[in-house]
């Protein structure tokens, strides 16, 4: 593992960061403050290949390795955490699943389209009922002749306001002791798919998070993503691979909010002198900074393992627990180096903090991770 960056990951962490500081910057305190997803932004982002990170040249991806689309990821959630949330979802758990499981025509049809951003992709697998016990999906897709009939309500989708094509996690049986699922390609102009309001988040405002609703909704059979009855298999491959974004998106909330923490302490006077000289600060910037430097390699350790082609579940798992406790403790620790203003809206770190919690939730709790980590831990005799 190289453990210094190459030029090309310093060069698109350069690029990525200047589209960000030019374009997200000067916007991501007001679209979190009116929860608006900037749909201008997004356009730009299109001829950049964001919604296209690894998806093959042939379908007009950009098809980078793992870390280089994890550096992307970072960057903009170092400026803006809900547009990363945007593009970390739509390439890590929308076309990831098409690029493992799709047929060929499927390929053909949708991967142009979602890697150049024409349409937007969710990836919606929670119900009231199942959260993190996936298995516990109540979505039933019922069969009728060349289609299925799909009715349920499945809540809190990511891109889910905004998204042209949703893959969606419904019953199609029993096998014997435990229902078995499917995943639906859906478009969002198909009869029958309706969009709930959007959620009023604490942070990540500025993602169109929202609820499906699935009255009737008539899908062609040919939209079974992978086989019948392979939504528990596609569903843990996909959020393998999510798991690596979600730790890239809590990295760069992570490095935002210590960038931030820096310079306050710098400028701050208090007892003539700036906190930075203080021991106590000294030391919080010591541990943040230190967080922040693992927190990465183990990120950047998950993406190589991947990248080898190597099974990377528990890594990615130990790097999303890991990068999201990082985020929610340096973000913390930033509001308290701002003092009273790190706790007013004039100040990033406010909306920094609100942001990091979300990672340790989405795409499997903290406390889900440590089962899978523990899982894979116990399963070998040497680790
Ligand atoms: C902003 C946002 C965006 C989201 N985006 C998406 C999306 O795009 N697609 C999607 O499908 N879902 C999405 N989700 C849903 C998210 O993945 C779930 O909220 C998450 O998996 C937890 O499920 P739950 O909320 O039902 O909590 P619960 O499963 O009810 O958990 C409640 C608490 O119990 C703990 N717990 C549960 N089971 C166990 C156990 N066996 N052992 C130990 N502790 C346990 C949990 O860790 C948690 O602390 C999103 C959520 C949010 C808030």
């Amino acid at each position: 593992m190289q453990f210094n960056p190459c030029v090309k990951h310093k060069l698109i962490r350069d690029s990525v960061r200047n589209f960000a500081e030019t374009e997200l910057a000067p916007i991501a305190a007001e679209i979190d403050r009116t929860a608006t997803f900037p749909r201008d932004v997004m356009e730009k982002m299109r001829p950049l290949n964001y919604f296209g990170l690894q998806a093959p040249k042939e379908f007009g991806g950009a098809a980078l390795d793992s870390v280089s689309a994890a550096i992307v990821v970072e960057e903009l959630s170092r400026v803006c955490a809900a547009i990363g949330l945007c593009i970390t979802v739509h390439n890590g758990v929308a076309v990831y699943p098409f690029l493992r499981f799709a047929t060929p025509e499927q390929k053909k049809h949708y991967l142009p389209r979602l890697a150049s951003g024409e349409f937007i992709g969710a990836f919606s697998l929670t119900e009231a009922n199942a959260g993190s016990d996936a298995g516990s999906v109540e979505t039933t897709a019922v069969k009728n002749n060349k289609e299925y009939i799909l009715n349920g309500t499945k809540i809190f989708v990511t891109n889910g306001g905004v998204c042209d094509v949703a893959l969606i996690f419904a019953l199609t049986g029993f096998e014997p002791g435990r229902p078995q699922s499917s995943v639906f390609i859906v478009e969002s102009g198909y009869p029958g798919f309706m969009r709930g309001e959007l959620e009023d988040l604490c942070g990540m405002r500025a993602n169109p998070v929202s609820s499906l609703f699935l009255e009737d909704c008539r899908v062609p059979e040919k939209n079974i993503l992978g086989k019948v009855g392979d939504g528990m298999k596609i569903g843990l491959a996909t959020l393998d691979n999510g798991r690596i974004g979600v730790a890239a998106q809590a990295l760069g909330i992570a490095q935002g909010a210590f960038e931030a923490a820096v310079k306050y302490a710098k400028e701050r006077q208090q007892f003539k002198k700036p906190i930075a000289s203080l021991q106590t600060i000294q030391n919080y910037i010591a541990d943040m900074a230190t967080e922040i430097k693992a927190a990465r390699l183990l990120l950047y350790d998950a993406c190589a393992r991947k990248d080898e082609g190597a099974p990377f579940g528990c890594e990615a798992s130990m790097a999303k627990l890991y990068c999201s406790t990082v985020a929610s403790t340096v973000t913390s620790l930033a509001v308290q180096i701002h003092g009273g203003y790190g706790y007013s809206k004039e100040y990033d770190v406010e909306r920094y903090f609100r942001d990091a919690k979300v990672t340790e939730i989405y795409e499997g709790t903290s406390e889900v991770q440590r089962m899978v980590i523990a899982r894979a831990v116990l399963s070998q005799l040497t680790f």
